[in-house]
């Protein structure tokens, strides 16, 4: 079962390899991005810890929720009401229950990751974050660490694809050929989950 601990360690391990990573984000969103990708999420993930640590929710929907909130309200990419969106709605489709299964949270993140789809209206394919969580997700049956692996390749394979969504869309065919930074961090994400649960 996975407690409010749990998650929390989800969120400081994720705060920390943004930390560690922030640099190669920001890189990868010069070419088909503004280059801000890895200062907006290092900021967000700092502020989650820090608020995370003075409240101290204690359950896995509180921890998650809070996450949300705090990303929504310190990125202003889109990339924070996309990731804020995704873990405040994982949360609040946990409830309130003080433990999970790994299975309640795999239908919970699905349906965080279908509101993302449903706010930034991302279909499979548009080189987005969504390429690396849903693989991410489908893997998440076989464990932790096939996610990650899901998410990683999920996050190359966004390379030879055409952006349809957010500011690389704006390039058309010139997207093509460079890795998407909110996959990347996407695979951040659940890499920082595997981290979580000693995988
Ligand atoms: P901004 O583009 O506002 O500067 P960021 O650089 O922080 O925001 O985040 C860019 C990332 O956000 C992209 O690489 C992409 O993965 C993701 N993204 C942008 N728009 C969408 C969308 N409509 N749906 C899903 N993901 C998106
Ligand atoms: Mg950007
Ligand atoms: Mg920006």
């Amino acid at each position: 079962m996975l407690d409010a601990d749990f998650f929390r360690r989800w969120m400081t391990a994720t705060a920390a390899s943004v930390e560690r990573e922030a640099d190669r984000l920001t890189a990868l969103d010069s070419p088909i991005g503004d280059a801000d990708h890895g200062s907006n999420l290092r900021r967000g993930f700092a502020a989650v810890t820090a608020t995370l640590e003075k409240e101290a929710p204690d359950t896995p929907g509180g921890v998650l929720t809070l996450a949300g909130r705090q990303l929504i309200s310190t990125v202003g990419g889109a990339s924070g009401p996309l990731y804020g969106t995704l873990l405040r709605r994982t949360g609040k489709a946990l409830g309130d229950a003080s433990e999970v299964s790994e299975a309640d949270f795999a239908a919970a993140f699905r349906t965080g990751i279908e509101a993302v789809t449903t706010l930034g209206g991302a279909a499979p394919g548009d080189k987005t974050m969504v390429d690396a969580l849903l693989p991410a997700v489908d893997a998440l049956g076989d464990g932790f660490a096939a996610a990650r692996t899901a998410a990683e390749e999920g996050a190359v394979a966004t390379t030879p694809l055409q952006a349809r969504k957010g500011r690389a869309s704006y390039l058309g065919e010139r997207s093509i050929g460079h890795q998407d930074p909110g996959a990347t961090s996407s695979a951040l994400l659940v890499a920082a989950l595997a981290e979580a649960n000693g995988d």
